[in-house]
């Protein structure tokens, strides 16, 4: 059997793919197993933030795979250590719990959040506010964190706690704190798989002062936005925000899973021995490749990420292109994964997020291969 008939028998039926058997790549060029080239612009969902086996990643990784390859947290393991304190400097904030996912560095945000509003204010208050649009995982709670509905819908009964807002109403943040007795609001500054939509600062600004004012932590999600992939470190920094709670993923790992969930001062002694973990959680290979991927976005990088983003925007601005730096969402004519088709036969990749494109290339792109993909990508939208 071929790969598409033994996924087909074998995986269970979960996935949508697209008629791509994805074989090898090299930085931002990817090749399928015909042999067929296709200029990266999705990095395997803002994954492989330097692109396909980015070789001074790669030694990272086979530097510490030939040391061991997993230690447990019962014991202490450097990569993982320094990875926590590079996050830590670069951030601001004063403690790190590793996990493998995005969905577990928000479950963990979560957990964190009920716990230190359960020591500090009392056991009622553990209402978490998010927004509508939003995606925080898959994982139960995490999908009761996530603002769309028909996500809900196959799984009744969602963890309780929950309740959402719409962006952009203040009014309504009112309302919802008079109604519950909260613990956190949680956000991503710019929804991806809500069609990459970027929070107003008007509506950033009354964040802030409704986190001060009701005494409630902010829980900011840069699972997909974080890493540099929008010009800064975090997306949360266009805004200003002070976040309590930060959880990253995705890119963070260079291609292999890890999740991170930072704590700034107030919340770091949150958990004491025993109250969350994880076995896979702070894996040395993966911190080691992780150490290498933080180390190399430097102020030069996040730069050439904003100028690129723009050039983006610029050749596909007659799209009305959303989100930042490299970070892109564009509405095509048509229904987006037609449009996502003809960039395949066309010999590009990239994503959708609801009836957008959703652009994530390799935060290192050569200029010349991002204006290819945007001029065929320019193409599909028509
Ligand atoms: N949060 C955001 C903002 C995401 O975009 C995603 C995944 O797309 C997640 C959380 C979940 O991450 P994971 O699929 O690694 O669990």
């Amino acid at each position: 059997m071929n790969t598409r008939s033994l996924d087909e028998n074998f995986i269970v039926n979960a996935y949508n793919r697209f008629e791509v058997e994805i074989a090898s790549g090299s930085n931002s060029l990817i090749y399928d197993s015909d042999g067929r080239e296709y200029i990266d612009m999705g990095s395997g969902i803002g994954v492989n933030l330097f692109g396909a086996a980015d070789e001074e990643w790669r030694n990272a990784v086979i530097a510490q795979l030939e040391k061991i390859q997993h230690t447990s947290n019962l014991y202490y393991n450097e990569p993982c250590a320094r990875l926590a304190e590079m996050l830590c400097k670069r951030s601001g904030m004063s403690r790190v719990f590793f996990s493998n996912s995005g969905a577990e560095a928000n479950e963990c945000a979560i957990k964190a959040a009920r716990k230190f509003s359960a020591d500090t204010k009392g056991d009622n208050y553990f209402t978490i506010i998010t927004l509508w649009n939003s995606f925080h995982g898959r994982t139960i709670t995490t999908l009761a964190a996530t603002g769309q509905e028909h996500y809900h819908e196959l799984y009744q009964p969602l963890t309780p706690g929950f309740v959402h807002a719409h962006a952009g109403n203040i009014d309504e943040l009112e309302k919802l704190s008079q109604e519950n007795k909260l613990a956190a609001i949680m956000i991503e500054c710019i929804q991806g798989e809500g069609g990459v939509v970027a929070l107003t600062h008007e509506y950033a600004e009354a964040i802030k002062k409704f986190v001060r004012e009701k005494n409630i932590l902010l829980i900011i999600d840069e699972v997909q936005a974080g890493n540099g992939r929008t010009g800064k470190l975090f997306s949360y920094e266009h805004y200003g925000f002070e976040p309590d709670i930060v959880t990253v993923a995705k890119g963070l790992g260079g291609g292999l899973p890890i999740g991170a969930t930072l704590f700034n001062a107030k919340v770091q002694n949150v958990f004491n021995h025993g109250d969350h973990g994880s076995t896979f959680g702070g894996n040395p290979v993966i911190c080691a490749g992780a150490c290498n991927i933080l180390s190399r976005i430097d102020d030069d990088l996040l730069n050439e990420v904003t100028r690129k983003g723009e050039i983006l925007r610029e050749i596909l601005a007659d799209f009305n292109p959303t989100g930042i730096g490299l970070m892109l969402g564009v509405k095509p004519s048509r229904p987006s994964r037609e449009a996502a088709q003809e960039c395949i036969n066309n010999g590009v990749l990239c994503t959708t997020a609801k009836d957008k494109l959703r652009l994530l290339p390799p935060i290192n792109i050569p200029e010349s291969l991002l204006v290819k993909a945007g001029k065929v990508i320019a193409q599909a939208c028509k």
